[in-house]
């Protein structure tokens, strides 16, 4: 189980520059294809509604002009051809103009035919305007009809075919703009062809409706046209992507080489900063890693703890932190105050481990004699992984009478989420936070901080505590222990022992 995470911490690690620059690129594609999309949508749907504008006010001023002067005369069939004739010559679009029977079977009166009945072939009586592609009238020609009610008959307008032509816009290499005519739809010249395409209808009304289709071909040619530079820019961030992880992870890689040098040649060591009681008495101290590096100097434990934890070094600082502790603490002749809290820093990986296990054990006994406990510090900021193994060691080490301790208080977002799955029973409330503790500022969030950490009835803890001030408010706040530069700054064990514990003859 185990191996099988950390090969596939690996595989990650290994690949993970590909897939980041894998998701940017797909990410960033995708994103470049939905803005040409709407832009060519937007483009679409304006088309569509000036064609649909256009033509509706041109059909409106025909019914306008003519309808007047048609039904004065509409029972008297050669003075409605008469003035019919004469709309029409005033009207470069309208072919003819006719006047039907009710039932739209028949012809009676037509500026074509004359005074001649005329049937008319039979089709979709809804349809008030309509496309008929060989004209009954005109043989072999087609032609646009608009169908009004006049008189209880029926008014006939045969439209040239170009006025459609006339009212298109200028037509776009990308997008088919188009009038639906019952089972026609016509483009500026002809009747669109039935290559499959994408269609939007924008707007309708009864006499028609207007659309526009694109094919999948010619979306490409418009983003590789329009939107070239923009995917480029994709393809550039991903590659700069690609190149940041990979060099981060050599980074990453070198400094764990670094770390594995600095182990063998031990270039680690365990610090101590003392911990006071509100009264000032010593009660424990925090164990805190240092890193001595002979060409380097001090390298501070922020630079290399994430890369340790990744690569699963930390476990070996932690066996070195230990071995330390039990060499200088755990010495015969050196007596840790009654109840002395140890705390050491523990990261959410190292909990899957079993050398953690034996690791605390070995401390807890050199604690024992003297009723000393041991502290794990877990930082807030990393989420524990929700599983079973992790809170199990926590667990049993709890019940064997160590302490957790949550790190970074306030600082994360999963301090409760902690709280309901094991007992917690110390909270170190975050040096952030004691920072904003002075003469004169607003106190209000560290206060709050600290009722919350009071209610939830465990022992809070103040660390980084520099000030006398801070030190008398921590105090009247009634927070439990201090730490911090005020008091004491992280040192050698050996300087500890010398400093605190009383030496006692061997
Ligand atoms: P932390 O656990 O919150 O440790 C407290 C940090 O605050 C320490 O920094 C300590 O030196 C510093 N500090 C204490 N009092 C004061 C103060 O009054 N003023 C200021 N400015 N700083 C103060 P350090 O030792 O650099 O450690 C940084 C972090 O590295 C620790 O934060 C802890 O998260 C991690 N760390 C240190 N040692 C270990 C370790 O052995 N194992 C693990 N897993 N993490 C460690
Ligand atoms: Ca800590
Ligand atoms: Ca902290």
């Amino acid at each position: 189980m185990h191996m099988k995470t950390v090969s596939l911490r690996r595989w990650l690690q290994r690949y993970t520059p590909l897939l980041a620059a894998l998701l940017v690129l797909l990410s960033g594609s995708l994103l470049v294809l939905l803005m040409a999309r709407n832009v060519l949508l937007e483009e679409g749907q304006a088309s569509a509604r000036l064609v649909h504008d256009r033509l509706k006010s041109t059909l409106d001023s025909f019914a306008l002009q003519s309808m007047p002067s048609l039904q004065r005369v509409a029972l008297h069939c050669p003075a409605f051809i008469y003035n019919a004739r004469l709309l029409a010559l005033h009207n470069p679009y309208i072919r003819s103009i006719s006047l039907g029977d009710a039932d739209g079977r028949t012809i009676r009166c037509s500026t074509i035919t004359g005074s001649k009945p005329q049937p008319l072939p039979p089709r979709q009586t809804s349809l008030r305007f309509l496309y008929l592609p060989n004209s009954p009238l005109v043989p072999n020609t087609s032609v646009l009809v608009l169908q009004l009610p006049l008189a209880g008959k029926q008014l006939y307008f045969g439209i040239n075919r170009l006025l459609l032509n006339a009212i298109f816009p200028t037509r776009s290499e990308y997008l088919e703009t188009y009038v639906t005519l019952g089972r026609y739809k016509l483009n500026a010249v002809a009747v669109l062809d039935d290559k499959p395409r994408i269609h939007h209808t924008v707007a309708t009304n009864p006499y028609f409706s207007v659309g526009f289709a694109y094919t999948w071909s010619s979306f490409i040619r418009y983003v590789v046209y329009h939107y070239l530079a923009y995917w480029l820019l994709v393809v550039v961030l991903a590659v700069l992507v690609f190149q940041l992880l990979v060099r981060l992870l050599a980074s990453e890689a070198r400094l764990c080489g670094k770390i594995s040098q600095g182990l063998a040649r031990g270039q680690f060591h365990a610090f101590i900063q003392p911990v006071f009681t509100r009264e000032g008495v010593l009660s424990g101290g925090e164990v805190l890693i240092r890193w001595i590096h002979p060409k380097d100097g001090f390298i501070p434990p922020d630079v290399f703890i994430k890369a340790a934890e990744h690569s699963g070094q930390i476990n070996k600082l932690f066996s070195v932190l230990v071995q330390q502790l039990l060499a200088t603490l755990g010495r015969p002749g050196v007596r840790l105050p009654i109840g002395f809290h140890l705390g050491l820093n523990i990261s959410a990986p190292q909990l899957a481990q079993p050398a953690l296990l034996t690791d605390c054990h070995a401390l807890m006994a050199m604690l024992a004699p003297q009723q000393g406990v041991l502290v794990l510090e877990l930082t807030e900021r990393v989420e524990i992984p929700d599983n079973a193994a992790c809170y199990g060691v926590l667990n049993q080490l709890k019940s064997e009478g160590a302490r957790i301790a949550i790190d970074d208080f306030g600082t994360g977002h999963s301090s409760l989420i902690y709280l309901t799955r094991m007992q917690v029973d110390c909270l170190k409330i975050d040096k952030s936070f004691v920072d904003l503790i002075a003469e004169g500022s607003r106190t209000d969030i560290v206060d709050n901080v600290i009722d919350l950490a009071r209610r939830l009835g465990m022992i809070t803890v103040a660390e980084g505590v520099e000030t006398a001030y801070q030190q008398a408010y921590l105090q009247q706040m009634g927070v439990d222990m201090l730490q911090g530069y005020y008091f004491a700054r992280p040192m050698p064990l050996a300087d500890f022992v010398r400093q605190y514990l009383p030496q006692r003859p061997a």
